[in-house]
């Protein structure tokens, strides 16, 4: 909702990260995936090139000025609307971002880029890095991630093989499960294979709790998820958001005055009209990792509930202004 940001988006409520202040490198929507359950939409530009894709001087620039009007913010989280390793001016960035603050910065990548050498030495600036895997073997990669042709799921486990020699910080692995794509025995069998080889400092179990690119992505059940969990080993945890009357984790809801605002003036308008993200985005001024945020709420709540027309998304609420 802030007019004058280009790069920056919340601090936004985060499971994973508390408070995190979102900083955009690389525009919507560019990446080496294209994952049935991504929550930005299509990917456009399906590449594994590295390029300035969005300039490290302007990013700085904005940032520097929200800090110094006193934002706070646990972490700020280089991620946003496609693959952040993509820039090849990540380093810079986070060089950038350390001569400005002591607030400690993560990215969040799909760990595609991590067999080059160059990418792993950027990662390896930040304080913690959170990429996922969410498949076992070739077919259930190419079912769910949808890589670039250059990419194999070999590739993905030995460059995050590679990034835990080399680096001493945090790896907060996510795995992302679908129900009757990625959840069956051989699947949880053979990521958990890869997890070994990997070791990450922890790993966090997500399913699809939000609106997704593509319909059908089955969210599988707490008890399900946490049986995972407890098969994967102690370092594993449940992070999906399956509750809907969990107050005990308040820090990570969309609870404000303001938030409830907000919300209410997404759902009158989506009572009105049928929106996409993209409308959302536009009429309220607003990054659509935020917007993902509202709609989610909205979606868990049982409000407002989506459909696909002519494949694009559209949200309504969930009772219209006539009925
Ligand atoms: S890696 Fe992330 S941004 Fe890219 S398609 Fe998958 S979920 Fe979306």
């Amino acid at each position: 909702m802030n007019k004058e940001r280009k790069y920056l988006y919340g601090p936004v409520p985060s499971r994973r990260l508390g408070r995190s202040l979102g900083v955009d490198i690389v525009p919507a929507k560019i990446c080496t995936l294209d994952c049935i359950y991504c929550q930005i939409g299509k990917t456009t530009n399906k590449t594994i090139e590295r390029k300035k894709y969005l300039p490290a001087e302007l990013i700085i620039e904005e940032l520097s000025l929200a800090l110094s009007q006193g934002l706070e913010t646990d972490y700020i989280t280089l991620a946003g609307s496609g693959e952040p390793t993509l820039n090849s001016e990540l380093g810079k960035i986070i060089d950038e971002i350390k001569k400005i603050t002591d607030i400690p910065v993560t990215i969040v990548t799909n760990g595609t880029l991590l067999y080059m050498k160059d990418v792993r030495d950027d990662c390896a600036k930040a304080d913690v890095v959170l990429p996922s895997l969410d498949a076992g073997d070739e077919e259930a990669f190419l079912k769910i991630n949808r890589p670039h042709p250059d990419i194999s799921i070999e590739k993905l486990i030995s460059g995050l093989c590679e990034f835990r020699k080399e680096y001493s910080g945090q790896i907060w692995l996510e795995v992302f499960l679908i129900e009757s794509a990625n959840s069956y025995p051989d699947q949880i069998a053979k990521i958990k294979a890869a997890i070994d080889r990997i070791q990450p400092d922890k790993v966090q179990l997500n399913t699809s709790v939000r609106p997704t690119t593509e319909e059908n992505v089955k969210k599988l059940s707490a008890d399900k998820l946490q049986e995972i969990a407890n098969l994967i080993g102690p370092n594993c945890e449940v992070i999906a958001d399956l509750t809907q009357s969990d107050n005990s984790d308040n820090k990570h809801k969309i609870a404000s005055k303001q938030d409830e605002m907000i919300m209410e003036t997404l759902f009158s308008m989506l009572k009105r009209r049928p929106c996409s993200l993209e409308d959302i985005c536009s009429s309220m001024n607003m990054h659509r990792n935020v917007a993902i945020k509202y709609i989610s709420e909205l979606t868990k709540l049982n409000r407002i509930h989506s459909e696909n027309i002519d494949g694009t998304k559209y949200f309504k609420a969930a009772i219209h202004i006539d009925s």
